[in-house]
């Protein structure tokens, strides 16, 4: 049996008291090692639960557990240690006039040795496949180059979770999917828990299990294979099932037998 890596309890959360709620009674957990997808269309919730992740946001009601630990007020310190986090727009993430200052910087702030910080720059920039660039000015690097430097100073950092929130939204077809197969080479290394989070039913595919959103709501949790069999829920909640799925299912009705497995 796997360690619980995220467990939310009944988790509800609105941005004030005279707001809506946004998250409701919301329980989920996520394992060690294990690669799942969030989706909902804009505004089901998605961020919020990033942000409750790593006590950016605390529930009104519920607890959140993230490595065994209760999130709240004294214990956060210990659990950004545990949790990475990449967003959408890599420009906002950037602090180093280089490439490795960048990968350096969360590594300064936690205090690691000199010699291990260059080390473990070469590694995580080596696992992003951007260690041909240590020394370039991050803004000269395209979109993709960007966000592969971003998951390398997160890495850097040695998180058991990390979190992807729509960090492919900003980058073209070819761009996402390399980011994609990056961080699954990434996750199976560094045995992680990852945690991709998107509204685009394309960016699920690969991952071990999805948990779909809706209002606040959690809709729907399984492999992507049992998801997109609700075709016609997933629509009326926004969400339209990708091509490959379409194709996959229609070659299975007529028995042709597929070689490379697309869905897991
Ligand atoms: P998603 O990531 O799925 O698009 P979010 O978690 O960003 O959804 O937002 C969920 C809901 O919370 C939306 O209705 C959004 O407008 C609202 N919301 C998000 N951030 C704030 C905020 N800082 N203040 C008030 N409402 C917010």
């Amino acid at each position: 049996m796997r360690n619980k890596l995220v467990e939310f309890k009944h988790v509800s959360f609105r941005y004030g008291d005279d707001q809506p709620w946004v998250l409701k009674d919301c329980s989920f957990c996520i394992y060690e090692n294990e690669w799942v997808a969030i989706i909902g269309h804009n505004g089901s919730g998605k961020s919020t639960i990033a942000k409750l992740m790593n006590g950016l946001l605390f529930p009104q009601e519920g607890e959140i557990y993230i490595n065994g630990q209760l999130v709240n007020d004294t214990s956060i310190w210990n659990i950004r240690k545990d949790v990475g986090m990449v967003f959408q727009n890599p420009d906002n993430q950037f602090v180093g006039t280089t490439v490795q200052d960048d990968v350096a910087f969360g590594m300064e702030n936690r205090g690691f040795a000199r010699e291990d910080m260059l080390k473990r720059i070469e590694q995580c920039l080596h696992a992003v496949g951007m260690e041909a660039y240590r020394l370039t000015e991050p803004h000269r690097l395209s979109g993709g180059q960007k966000q592969r430097v971003a998951i390398a100073s997160v890495l850097a950092i040695s998180p058991k979770i990390l979190i992807l929130d729509e960090a492919t939204s900003m980058l073209d077809p070819k761009g996402r999917q390399e980011i994609l197969s990056t961080v699954a080479d990434v996750q199976q290394q560094h045995a992680l828990s990852l945690i991709t989070i998107t509204h685009d039913l394309n960016e699920v595919t690969q991952s071990e299990r999805v948990i779909v959103m809706n209002e606040g709501e959690v809709w729907n949790e399984a492999t992507p294979r049992d998801i997109f069999k609700e075709k016609t829920a997933l629509r009326k909640i926004g969400l339209d099932v990708p091509f490959v799925a379409l194709l996959t299912d229609e070659l299975r009705e007529q028995h042709i037998q597929i070689d490379n497995e697309p869905l897991n």
